[in-house]
């Protein structure tokens, strides 16, 4: 563990963690990991000098996601909307049912909508006691700044290539390793690359490029239906091999822009395959992408 985790974890053993943390970088499950154990420590009913102790009522349902003062925000579809930030809210301030401390992780906090954050900075500015809030994000940079000086920063070193594909059960190391590089050692972005599958994702992606650089829109048409998650996991994946073409030289800095435009879109929008559509058509319309 390193020496930072190993501080947060002392400061939540003797009470004294700031109400609002930020953890970014690294990957999602390692934030959650550790979200989860600062829980316990907060919680558990007989700690011990290593952690909580696993085996209380507190500690077990901490891990199994069943303790009512342990809340999850999630975004449910992709994005975190105005809705469930005030269901959270009304649940934020009711009395604690059982734990020391009620304790909020907010999951792909940068994902909260403009609207959302401000009613989660309304709560930040007043905050209920002997409660932690967690926001977990990727990037820091992806939340509101008004709520990011707040907070204290939590940041998680990447993982290299080794020590992702050591903590990968019953996976071909081949793939995961070419998931690994698809993804430019961003592990959260490779663990989504071989849960959907790599070989799919390639065609798919591979179909997409090649319509757009015959400006086929037939063969675009046939690369649809899919869903809006599989369109953010393939547009993220062609973000990154645009931005190592720009770095090469074979692609253009306008293609990135469209790209992420495109992402951002998708985030508030229903309809992927518009959202594609319009991608494919504005790529046709600055003369096609450059061959890798
Ligand atoms: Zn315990």
């Amino acid at each position: 563990m390193n020496l930072q985790l190993a501080l947060l974890e002392r400061a939540a053993g003797e009470n004294r963690l700031a109400h609002l943390l930020l953890f970014h970088g690294g990957s999602a499950l390692h934030q959650r990991e550790v979200a989860l154990r600062l829980a316990q420590i907060l919680n558990c009913n007989q700690p011990t000098p290593e952690g909580p102790c696993q085996e209380c009522s507190p500690c077990h349902k901490i891990i199994s996601g069943n303790h009512p003062d342990v809340l999850w925000l999630r975004p449910l579809k992709t994005t975190i909307g105005i809705e469930q930030v005030l269901a959270w809210q009304s649940k934020v301030y009711l009395k604690h049912y059982e734990g020391n401390y009620k304790v909020s992780v907010i999951e792909q906090a940068d994902l909260v909508t403009l609207p959302a954050a401000n009613a989660l900075l309304k709560v930040i500015e007043e905050p209920p006691e002997r409660t932690i809030i967690i926001l977990s994000a990727q990037n820091a940079e992806g939340i509101l700044p008004t709520i990011q000086s707040r907070a204290q920063l939590i940041y998680f070193p990447n993982l290299s290539q080794e020590a992702w594909l050591s903590g990968l059960r019953e996976v071909d190391q081949q793939e995961a390793i070419q998931a690994f590089l698809l993804s430019g050692k961003n592990q959260n972005l490779a663990t989504a690359i071989l849960e959907h599958g790599l070989p799919s994702l390639q065609e798919w992606v591979g179909k997409f490029r090649t319509a757009v650089e015959e400006r086929d829109f037939l063969k675009l048409f046939s690369l649809f239906p899919i869903d809006k998650n599989q369109a953010v996991l393939y547009l993220q994946v062609m973000a990154v091999q645009t931005q190592e073409g720009i770095q090469k030289g074979t692609r253009r800095p306008f293609e990135l822009l469209a790209i992420g435009q495109a992402l951002d879109v998708l985030r508030q929008q229903v309809n992927p395959r518009l959202v594609l559509e319009v991608l494919a058509l504005e790529l046709f319309q600055q003369g096609g992408a450059l061959c890798d």
